[in-house]
């Protein structure tokens, strides 16, 4: 028999182990399982502790875990078990027989959901109402080198239209997007308050509303009724080392994002098939995606894999190149080839039909080539926080 916490174990922040109201707190957040006989199932949040003391059950362990802040030392745990013979046991010594495992550095950081939800309304505010510094920079540097003299004053208008944005918090672009967004999350991290999902989408329709941003969500792909509040949003999660979450939220545009493409190649078609795929996508994408552009491609893993690869390359700053020497290389030359096409910006001729090709790559099968390609329109959005 035995007494498991669940996993990783609360610890509230400034709350030492050696006052025991950490064990307390934790009898009363978890459940715990005896092993052998049956569960106890203790859901009372903060009288947890006591009615577990008054369990007789709880007298028939044979192995209790404990497990302690990683700051804790030999003579707080000595406390630790102190406070657990009076507490449990009513000062009496522990019973012959059960074992106590004491493990330190096990703590978790507690974050109330109401937090996600409050950053998740800025950033979807802030994501549609200026770009990244790398987004602006590609932005001035392309109404630089562009030779086609529309084409440059196509660029100089999207370049007065992100200061009008900003000064008069206009959104850059009346579609205002999908909100995606992206969660990584610490794993010694445990939400409080409700359930994490729902605080997203509480942030996606505080932020839609509160700022006035297009509501261009349908509940249902065929039925197509406006769900009023831009949610539910598209959530992907990713678990992370230490007790930090990091949100990033993306709004996407439709335009860019209906000209975006999965190819199944075959390893044989190797690094050209992947090129030729690209170049099609952004071929066939043409005026439709609002260029000057953003391409992601993601390239292996399976099908939905490369899909999320290339929508997250999306995210990598402009002008900034993969670590690995042959997809950086790659990345240039298909920038390079895209900007020969002569789409240019607004689709009306020029040098500049994309800003960056951004390509993330990921083991795959030995029987397949997975290549997706994300395009971006210039509104290539997102802002980011960490808690
Ligand atoms: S694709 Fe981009 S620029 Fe075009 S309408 Fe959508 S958000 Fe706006």
């Amino acid at each position: 028999m035995k007494l498991v916490w669940p996993g990783a174990v609360y610890h509230p922040p400034g709350i030492a182990v050696k006052e025991g109201y950490f064990l307390r707190r934790c009898f009363g957040k978890y459940n715990y399982v005896t092993g052998l006989h049956r569960a106890i199932t203790n859901s009372a949040e903060d009288s947890g502790w006591h009615r577990f003391a008054s369990a007789e059950s709880c007298k028939s362990l044979a192995r209790i875990y404990i497990y302690t802040a990683d700051d804790c030392n030999d003579s707080d745990v000595s406390r630790s078990e102190s406070v657990l013979a009076e507490e449990i046991f009513n000062r009496e010594p522990i019973r012959n027989g059960i074992e106590l495992q004491i493990t330190k550095g096990l703590h978790m950081r507690e974050i109330d959901v109401s937090e996600i939800t409050n950053a998740i309304r800025e950033l979807c505010i802030e994501a549609n109402h200026t770009l990244t510094p790398d987004m602006k920079e590609a932005l001035d540097r392309a109404a630089v080198t562009e030779e086609s003299p529309l084409g440059k004053q196509i660029l100089e208008q999207l370049e007065e239209n992100l200061v009008i944005a900003k000064e008069d918090m206009i959104p850059i672009c009346q579609d205002t997007g999908m909100a995606v967004v992206y969660l990584e999350v610490g794993q010694d991290v445990h939400f409080t308050g409700g359930l994490l999902e729902d605080a997203v989408n509480e942030g996606v329709r505080q932020g839609y509303v509160d700022g006035f941003l297009r509501k261009s969500v349908v509940s249902d792909p065929i039925e197509r009724v406006n769900t009023g509040d831009n949610t539910p949003a598209v959530l992907h999660y990713f678990p992370a080392a230490g007790d930090r979450v990091k949100i990033t939220v993306a709004p996407k545009g439709f335009g860019s994002e209906n000209m975006s493409r999965v190819f199944m190649l075959k390893p044989a078609d190797g690094i050209e098939g992947v090129k030729n795929a690209v170049l099609s996508a952004v071929r066939d994408a043409g005026p439709n995606a609002c260029p000057p552009m953003v391409v992601g491609v993601g390239i292996g893993g399976t099908f939905e894999k490369c899909a999320l690869l290339s929508k997250m390359a999306l995210l990598r700053k402009a002008g900034e190149h993969s670590e690995i020497p042959y997809v950086a290389e790659m990345e240039k030359e298909l920038l390079e080839r895209i900007n020969q096409t002569g789409i240019g910006p607004g689709g009306l001729g020029g040098v500049t039909t994309a800003l960056a090709v951004n390509v993330l790559t990921y083991p795959t099968h030995i029987a397949g080539l997975p290549v997706a390609v994300n395009i971006c329109c210039h509104v290539n959005r997102h802002a980011v926080r960490e808690l």
